[in-house]
């Protein structure tokens, strides 16, 4: 097969003398030319000369490109679902229910857009009688940043990667994307990549409004330092959006990188729950945990069980996990990340590995489960750490223990779930209380995995979870990160941009003198 090319604006482009290998899962590995220095530059170029036209573009336009490029998708078929199946190791059913999720978020944009409302357009009439002085005519709304640099994810190749919620978001938001392509499945990203690009060019968008590079970490870092980016979009390690939010804080402009870096996402089990449900409790978790091989940022990675319970509960995980098959890991740098989490996790003081799934030969596993006691947990920062991959350690706590302090005690996290029956929960008000503090998600009698991609959906949290606890990386809200509110005060209307016009000829609802009115 020969190496990948990069996508530059409409045309594709492989200037480097050398070839770099990916890290696939499969053997047979992906090869591509690295973005060179003028590529990194061209890409950015053209990207900022789309955005002079591209962010003036209406609703509707940007809409039937949103569209269009979910349509281009599904015309890949299988030949999408065999390549990303081949570089990732996922199964198929996993492939095609992403290729859904991406598809359905675009659509999901394209029809936010075409409400409009989303611009959050605020009037304040002026009044020039206004005694002792005049009332100024001032109105609000967002406007799209600039161009928007998205890494894509290694554990999403579809959803959270070239077409997925961060580039959907941004193009919706009016901003031309680069995306910087993950090294664990280059030949997905270029079949994305390129129907992408026809449906740029299908739906008249000027060119630049999306291109596509591939590299190693030099050329993420090339991109945020580069001084037509406006923002950045990432979702991986923590090491790694760390890094890069650092390095964009030492530009001379710095910009805004909203990384979303995993976390272990608590579920607390309550007493009661137990006494009629902990089978379930104990199969709804395993599932959650082995999911996709546990490779999910919502993995839950801790779970506080009561101490009377702790042996009996452990019991029931550990019959549903024996269940599982092997699963494969998204490639060899993930497995032996995985190993080595592992690994530090044992080495612990008082932690007792219940539980470590034969190993099948990499890159494929079988779960493993930790027991510690909360005491143990509350000095040691160490089994806060995400063990990216399908483990989870179970904390006893005695009655003795406040959940509230043991929640207190937690770093900020995505998602926080309780198991309890309804009568217990208005005793473990402070509990509930200390969650809402440190995630983004809280979640009854249900486990984290799974996040829905709707209006309403909060996917970030206070750090380390994500870089900007204001902010949303999955569903319609995600459209936040890409824009800034600009204000007009005194202006003509026929200078203003339509959501801002009197009339309201969008027909957006809009807050005109304190009421909101369409
Ligand atoms: P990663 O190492 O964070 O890499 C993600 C992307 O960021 C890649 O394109 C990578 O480039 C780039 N990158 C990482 N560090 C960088 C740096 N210092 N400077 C510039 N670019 C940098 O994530 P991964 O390779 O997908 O997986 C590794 C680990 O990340 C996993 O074991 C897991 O712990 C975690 N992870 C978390 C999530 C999550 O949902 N939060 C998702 C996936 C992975 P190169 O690959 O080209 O170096």
């Amino acid at each position: 097969m020969a190496a990948i090319k990069n996508i530059l604006g409409f045309k594709a482009s492989a200037k480097s003398k050398n070839i770099l290998q990916g890290i696939t899962a499969a053997e047979n590995r992906t090869t591509f030319y690295p973005a060179t220095r003028s590529e990194i530059n061209e890409a950015m170029t053209l990207a900022a000369g789309a955005f002079q036209t591209y962010r003036h573009f209406t609703g509707q336009q940007k809409a039937m490109f949103l569209r269009a490029i979910a349509e281009e998708i599904e015309f890949l078929g299988e030949k999408l679902v065999q390549t990303a199946m081949l570089e990732s190791g996922l199964p198929e059913g996993r492939i095609t229910g992403e290729r859904g999720r991406t598809c359905g978020q675009l659509r999901l944009f394209a029809d936010y857009l075409v409400e409009g409302s989303w611009v959050e357009a605020v009037i304040d009439q002026g009044n020039p009688e206004r005694q002792p002085l005049p009332k100024p005519d001032i109105r609000r709304m967002l406007v799209p940043t600039g161009p928007a640099v998205v890494f894509t994810a290694s554990n999403f190749p579809l959803a959270f990667s070239t077409a997925g919620g961060d580039t959907a978001s941004a193009l919706a938001a009016g901003c031309p994307v680069v995306v910087k392509a993950h090294e664990a499945h280059p030949a997905t990203n270029e079949l994305v990549a390129l129907a992408i690009q026809k449906a740029a060019k299908r739906t008249g968008m000027p060119e630049g409004v999306f291109s596509s590079l591939n590299g190693d970490y030099k050329l993420g870092q090339a991109l945020v330092k580069h001084p037509l980016t406006a923002s950045v979009a990432f979702t991986g390690s923590h090491r790694g959006g760390r890094a890069l939010f650092d390095l964009a804080g030492k530009r001379p402009n710095p910009i805004p990188v909203f990384a979303e870096m995993g976390s272990v996402n608590p579920i607390f089990i309550l007493p009661n729950v137990l006494e009629t449900q902990s089978e379930q409790v104990a199969e709804q978790i395993a599932a959650s945990v082995t999911l996709g091989a546990g490779q999910f940022c919502t993995n839950p990675g801790l779970v506080f069980v009561p101490e009377e319970w702790a042996e009996d509960f452990a019991q029931q995980l550990l019959a549903a996990l024996s269940q599982v098959q092997p699963q494969c890991m998204l490639n060899q740098r993930i497995f032996e990340s995985y190993l080595g989490s592992l690994q530090q996790v044992k080495e612990q003081h008082q932690v007792a590995i219940l539980y470590e799934g034969e190993m099948q030969g990499a890159p494929f596993i079988r779960p493993s489960v930790g027991l510690a006691k909360a005491a143990v947990f509350l000095k040691n920062p160490h089994l806060q750490e995400e063990v990216f991959g399908p483990f989870t350690l179970l904390v006893s706590y005695a009655a003795a223990n406040s959940l509230e302090q043991i929640a207190n005690a937690l770093q900020g996290q995505l998602t926080a779930s309780v198991f309890a029956e309804k009568h217990e929960l208005p005793h473990y008000q402070n509990l509930l209380n200390a969650l809402q503090n440190l995630s983004g998600r809280l979640i009854l009698n249900a486990v984290p995995t799974g996040v829905e991609v709707c209006h309403a959906m909060q996917h970030g949290g206070p750090y380390p979870a994500t870089t900007d606890s204001r902010f949303t990386s999955v569903g319609t809200a995600a459209i936040r990160r890409f824009v800034r509110p600009v204000a007009w005060q005194n202006f003509p209307g026929a200078l203003l941009p339509e959501a801002l016009q009197d009339g309201n000829p969008l027909g957006i609802w809009r807050m005109v003198d304190g009421a909101f009115l369409k």
